[in-house]
């Protein structure tokens, strides 16, 4: 609503890590401003001059927005040629070209691709408080840890799903971080659990002081494959509130939405073509961003899912106060992500596709995923024994969780958890098959606190006729180690 007066973001200053809070901004980003002065003779930054950079036009072949408007089409077949010259800014060909992506740039990414990622944001997560600011990471991983050095301290807690993304662990292990799980149901974490855990913090028995970092997987979590609804959201929201917590939002499925499980069933209607950016939005489950009145949220998008793992690139929005030392820590790492592929993203978003093409890329994107969740599904259901395994058919992501009834396993009053999965996990290779199992996904890997035997499955890349493979000859295993009839 336009007409709505936005507050400001609260002050987040009091999070800032020693680390963080001691950058002082790049002596050569204050050249720059200098730069800026009309009719000023530069002896100062010591950039090449682009007259050395020796890439003179780069042409890309990008997917053409009309080979995937019909929506369960395979990959698009018509691609379109886009070409990236070195003065295409001069020329008037581009707003963006190689003169500029491959010379130093500034720690928030290259302003042009920043303002499509700000229109994008605007568009699909309107954040409901005046100053937030959109600038690129090198991805969700790069991100977490830049941010991690910056929102927390060493010894200090962070609140995490009960199972969650592993690499939470190996990012924030090493920096000092130590984990408080909250436990999920269907819909994913459980806002009185993390309620309970805030609200009987005890200190000396935790040795550490109240969380007051919160790190969330809403959409297709890593590894669970759940998706929070917008209720479950809205009352995460309130117990952060409440106990004055900062919320960071790694959302790298939040485009892969799917449609319900229906088994044998037709791709149904929110996999139909889609006319607006704004009809596409409501078909998408809000984000923390969409709800944060008090800019409390740090967001993380990927394109890794979307468009391609190597780009190694992102984009971040928080508040202007929190984006603001990200960029200082960006200054001293990886500065913006590589110019090769700032361009290759801009020509394919800004120059070839522009809002509404990107959101059909992603509709049709996921109309692909439904059909792969699809069939993993129903070889589950086909395949596997529903008297020892459950699971919720995922509504985003990439992943199944699956779920034994490990109480049934004939040796469970002499073995451990970790054993039974870990024999499962094994003989599950010897058969031809890999899953992961769900121990992995916990801080310690499964030495304490494991509260069943769980295993990941994804539907990403396996073609359709190793999925069923793959689940018949899981299930197979499963039947013998439960000894289990045929
Ligand atoms: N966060 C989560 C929850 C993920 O599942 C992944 C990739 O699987 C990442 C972050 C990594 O993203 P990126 O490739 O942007 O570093
Ligand atoms: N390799 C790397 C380097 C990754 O960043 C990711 C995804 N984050 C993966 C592999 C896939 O990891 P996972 O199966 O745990 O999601």
């Amino acid at each position: 609503n336009e007409n709505l007066v936005l507050n400001d973001a609260r002050d987040w200053s009091h999070l800032f890590s020693g680390e963080s809070a001691s950058r002082k901004s790049s002596v050569m980003q204050a050249m720059h401003g200098i730069l800026a002065q009309p009719g000023i003779r530069s002896l100062g930054p010591g950039a090449p001059s682009t007259e050395y950079i020796p890439f003179y036009g780069i042409d890309f072949k990008v997917g053409s927005t009309d080979a995937f408007e019909t929506v369960g089409k395979k990959t698009p077949d018509t691609t379109t040629s886009i070409q990236a010259g070195k003065h295409d800014s001069i020329t008037g060909a581009s707003k963006y070209d190689l003169a500029i992506a491959l010379q130093y740039g500034l720690g928030t990414g290259s302003k042009q691709l920043v303002e499509f990622l700000t229109e994008h944001i605007q568009l699909i997560h309107s954040p409901p408080y005046r100053d937030w600011q959109t600038i690129l990471s090198a991805g969700n991983t790069s991100a977490f840890e830049i941010v991690l050095r910056m929102l927390g301290n060493k010894g200090e807690y962070l609140l995490v799903e009960q199972h969650t993304y592993t690499t939470v662990f190996e990012t924030g292990l090493p920096l000092g971080f130590k984990f408080a799980q909250v436990r999920m149901d269907k819909d994913g974490l459980l806002p009185e659990d993390l309620d309970h855990v805030l609200s009987n913090w005890d200190e000396s028995a935790r040795g550490g002081e109240k969380p007051r970092l919160l790190y969330t997987i809403p959409t297709g979590q890593n590894p669970t494959g759940i998706t929070q609804p917008l209720a479950r959201r809205q009352e995460i929201y309130r117990v952060a509130q409440k106990h004055e917590l900062f919320i960071v939002e790694d959302d790298p499925y939040y485009f892969i939405q799917l449609p319900e499980f229906r088994p044998g069933g037709n791709l149904p209607a929110t996999t139909a073509p889609i006319t607006s950016v704004e009809e596409y939005v409501k078909t998408l489950v809000p984000s923390y961003l969409r709800l944060d009145t008090d800019g409390r949220v740090l967001r993380m998008d990927s394109f890794s899912k979307i468009v391609a793992p190597g780009a190694r690139m992102g984009w971040v929005t928080a508040s202007t106060q929190v984006i603001e030392r990200m960029i200082r820590a960006h200054e001293v790492s990886v500065q913006n992500p590589s110019g090769f592929s700032q361009i290759a993203v801009f020509k394919l978003l800004n120059d070839s596709w522009g809002h509404m093409g990107f959101v059909r890329w992603l509709a049709h994107l996921r109309g692909e995923y439904a059909k792969r969740r699809d069939t993993l599904l129903e070889a589950c259901d086909a395949f596997l024994p529903r008297e020892i395994v459950s699971w919720v058919p995922p509504t985003a992501g990439f992943f199944i969780w699956i779920s034994l009834d490990w109480a049934q396993h004939p040796e469970a009053g002499t073995k451990t958890k970790l054993q039974i999965e870990k024999e499962i996990f094994d003989a599950t290779i010897e058969n031809g098959a890999l899953v992961v199992p769900g121990s992995w996904f916990l801080p310690d890997e499964g030495s304490s606190g494991m509260d069943g035997v769980f295993f990941r499955m994804t539907y990403a890349a396996a073609s359709m006729d190793d999925m069923q493979e793959a689940i018949q000859r899981l299930g197979a295993v499963l039947r013998s180690t439960f000894k289990l009839g045929h």
